[in-house]
């Protein structure tokens, strides 16, 4: 069965935090995980993280202004695990293992101050690193650890746009043209 990785965004603040809160679920989405579940209202980052997607291949999903309590606690009473990155939790190496063998995962970021409720409702308060950075960092580092397989040789299906890797320039298959050479 395929690992099934979520990431909770909290404290999204549509007034500065765009760019930031658009890059976790644009990272979260190129390193494996199914979707991104924001715990604020701006559908404007949704809307722009799956249409990257339907450009880029794949079937992940982003929903708007969930709450995160009853997140949480449905994913937990689904059998789900939660891993909560705080760079005052245990450092990331010490939780690999465990964090390996789930099925069912919710990765949380914040931005601002993250309520106590979180730290006791995770089964997980995860540093990577003590020292303060930022969540795109935290979570990239985490999923690419917790990866069984190397996530930046995963193939998206269905990309209308295909990178083709080179030393110098730039090269993009659009899916018309791989069609024609079919
Ligand atoms: N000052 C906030 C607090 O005390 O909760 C954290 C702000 S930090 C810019 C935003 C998010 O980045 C955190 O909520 C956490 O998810 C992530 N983060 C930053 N540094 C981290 C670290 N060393 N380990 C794990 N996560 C980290």
């Amino acid at each position: 069965m395929k690992k099934e990785i979520i990431v909770l965004r909290l404290g999204h603040r549509p007034e500065r935090d765009k760019r930031i809160t658009t890059h976790v679920g644009l990272t979260a989405r190129a390193l494996g995980a199914s979707g991104m579940l924001l715990a604020s209202n701006d559908q404007k980052i949704a809307d722009n993280i799956e249409e990257m997607t339907s450009r880029f291949g794949g079937d992940f999903f982003v929903r708007n202004n969930v709450s995160m309590t009853a997140e949480i606690k449905k994913w937990k009473a689904e059998g789900g695990k939660v891993c909560h990155l705080s760079m005052y939790g245990i450092n990331l190496p010490e939780a690999v293992p465990e964090l390996k063998k789930q099925e069912k995962l919710m990765i949380i970021v914040g931005a601002e101050k993250v309520p106590g409720e979180i730290y006791r409702l995770a089964d997980w308060n995860v540093a990577v690193g003590n020292q303060p950075h930022s969540e795109v960092a935290a979570l990239a580092i985490t999923m690419d650890r917790i990866s069984e397989t190397d996530p930046l040789t995963a193939v998206f299906e269905n990309a209308e746009l295909t990178v083709v890797p080179m030393t110098i320039g730039k090269s993009v298959i659009h899916d018309n043209e791989l069609k024609r050479k079919k």
